[in-house]
């Protein structure tokens, strides 16, 4: 029986999101504080949940979030997880204008999160879901195996960029299953609105049902699917007491579906290149 999988990505960015999005939030407790509610409150009652239904999950860490906030890494270590690279410093990749630096710090990214997971990361989440022109090359020179960014296609895929094919695999992203493009807010983030937690919970319930059907047609018409279900969430953004009941929401609701498996971003991506060899 295939199976579509289902692949929730947590961003554990803490205070590197706000710092990223503006130098001078360092001066600025308050929209700080923000960030620290996914490592202090978000990130544990997500964890509970995921837990509680048994759904293994990927978190892509930054190594600044994993110093300033040691008990990130172990604890989702703890609950069974993968952990995916998400350089150091979270800096936007689009804004590097040389490619030193970006090795630089990714490098210090791998250093930090690998000493505490032990393991070797196989798969990049670019911070602000953008490539420099020097990325790609980085990601091939680093031997990252998974990339979860681009947004052309609802199907796993080998990655294609600056029209060069890899053996990167990629994992199709977007941002109506991204929790910050409906609740990301600051004061300073001008033109936004938090929009009511139903429709959020609506739009990624049909988002699943309709991808679902379509897998379970593309399976009965050609013996296989490449259509995946990919969520992006932040424990500073869906964390939050109500929305964490939207997520758990979300899983009860998928969990009705015998051909929907949750796993983690590396376990499908090993699914998918066994599938095309
Ligand atoms: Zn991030």
């Amino acid at each position: 029986m295939k199976k579509m999988p289902i692949i929730f990505t947590f961003d554990v960015d803490g205070e590197t999101l706000w710092l990223n999005r503006d130098p001078e939030n360092i001066d600025r407790p308050v929209t700080l504080s923000l960030g620290q509610y996914g490592p202090r409150r978000g990130l544990p009652r997500i964890l509970k949940l995921l837990k509680k239904y048994d759904v293994p999950a990927t978190f892509f860490v930054p190594g600044q979030t994993a110093e300033d906030f040691p008990d990130v890494v172990p604890s989702i270590m703890a609950g069974g997880h993968e952990i995916g690279h998400h350089s150091y410093s979270h800096k936007w990749p689009d804004r590097y204008t040389n490619r030193e630096d970006e090795v630089e710090d990714y490098a210090r990214g791998t250093q930090v999160v690998e000493a505490l997971t032990g393991k070797k990361l196989t798969g990049y989440r670019s911070p602000a879901w953008e490539f420099s022109k020097f990325t790609l090359g980085i990601l091939k020179d680093m031997g990252i195996e998974y990339s979860a960014n681009m947004m052309g296609t609802d199907c796993l895929e080998y990655l294609e960029a600056f029209g060069e094919k890899t053996d990167i695999v990629e994992i199709p992203c977007s941002w109506h299953t991204d929790d910050a493009a409906f609740w990301l807010y600051s004061v300073r983030i001008p033109g936004k609105a938090m929009q009511p937690l139903e429709s959020v919970e609506k739009c990624w319930k049909d988002e699943f049902d309709v991808l679902y059907e379509e897998f379970m047609e593309e399976v009965e018409e050609t013996g296989d699917s490449d259509i995946v279900y990919c969520l992006t969430c932040h424990p500073q953004i869906i964390g939050r007491p109500a929305r964490a009941r939207v997520l758990e929401n979300l899983i009860k609701h998928i969990k009705q579906y015998p051909n929907a498996e949750f796993m983690t971003a590396a376990d499908a991506v090993a699914e998918f290149k066994a599938k095309k060899k």
